[in-house]
């Protein structure tokens, strides 16, 4: 076709150029959707990918680490330190949290930091001290891997890889962490929309690991008052377009330890598939968010309160003992 263009007014043709190029971003929009039938448009645009998608699979995925089942009728709960410390502040957390009824340990070994003059976590030492506690309380770890040089390392102390919320697009950590075949807890990212994070799922699933679990922590807005604003509508969102188990972190999600308790009831409200939550022995004390984290009291206290809204909303909250406890 002989292209006249040079016949119209300058204006005009900036206006055709822009035109076009909207049709050409629309033609490839619309071939992407239709290469993928699960890449549907959804409340007002946003699409769906294909392997964590509930069209591809309608029944939900039960993550099983070691024999604790998340992503069935059962509320599982995850608690322990932010960072692992000390033997002392490991140890006396861990069995007081088994006590109180958790049944899987939390606790960093290698942090993310905002500051990197903060402290980073004890390594290798502190996965040494999981494994130790692991074997003696039977409570299965989970602990946040940073760097794709570290899988194998982390992957042979935990029983569930985290891959923290500062690492949700690092690509390269999502693919290695596929590869190994341990459950991965990936958290949303602080900024990520729901659409970006089931994509970040993706990558981990398109490895041929399905073991993984969602957690909802919290995303940044305009609200200074509370460290993330704890987005709850994700978990309906997600257990909608997802068979994945989704799970709530309200200790990053508000990042005040007295506002805890009521944004994990409400998490087990809407639906919540479990909950991570930080404990320490001494909050007042601790190298690492302690000020979002409960101390023992308060959390036998909020596991007693969750059984209540668990059976309000006809689930409850998992027993599951630890086999060689
Ligand atoms: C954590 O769970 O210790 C953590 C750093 O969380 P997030 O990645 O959600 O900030
Ligand atoms: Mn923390």
């Amino acid at each position: 076709m002989v292209n006249l263009c040079f016949l119209l007014p300058h204006h005009l043709i900036r206006n055709i150029n822009v035109e076009a190029k909207q049709e050409v971003i629309n033609n490839i929009n619309k071939d992407i959707m239709e290469t993928n039938p699960c890449n549907k448009p959804i409340n007002g645009g946003s699409s769906i990918p294909s392997r964590v998608s509930r069209k591809t699979k309608p029944d939900a995925t039960i993550v099983n680490i070691n024999g604790v089942k998340v992503g069935g009728s059962d509320i599982v709960v995850i608690a322990g330190p932010c960072a692992v410390e000390s033997r002392e502040q490991l140890f006396e957390t861990a069995r007081s949290v088994k006590e109180s009824g958790a049944n899987i340990l939390r606790g960093g070994a290698f942090k993310p930091r905002s500051s990197p003059y903060n402290f980073q976590g004890l390594g290798e030492d502190g996965l040494k001290l999981l494994g130790i506690i692991r074997e003696e309380t039977g409570l299965p770890i989970v602990t946040e891997v940073m760097d794709t040089r570290q899988v194998e390392l982390v992957a042979s102390y935990a029983d569930m890889i985290q891959i923290g919320s500062r690492n949700m697009q690092n690509y390269p950590l999502l693919k290695e962490a596929g590869m190994c075949r341990k459950p991965i807890l990936l958290k949303r990212g602080m900024m990520a929309t729901i659409e970006e994070y089931l994509m970040a799922a993706e990558y981990i699933l398109n490895q041929g690991n399905e073991h993984v679990i969602l957690c909802e922590r919290g995303i940044r807005t305009f609200e200074t008052s509370t460290r993330n604003t704890l987005d709850l509508s994700a978990i309906p969102m997600l257990k909608r377009l997802s068979h994945l188990p989704v799970i709530v972190d309200p200790s990053h999600g508000t990042g005040l330890r007295w506002m805890v308790p009521a944004m994990a009831k409400a998490a087990v409200a809407v639906g919540a598939d479990g909950l991570i939550m930080e404990v320490h022995y001494k909050p007042e004390a601790a190298l690492c968010d302690g000020y979002q984290s409960l101390n023992l009291d308060e959390f036998a206290q909020l596991m007693a309160d969750l059984k209540k809204i668990a059976s309000a909303v006809g689930r409850e909250i998992s027993s599951l003992k630890p086999s060689h406890a």
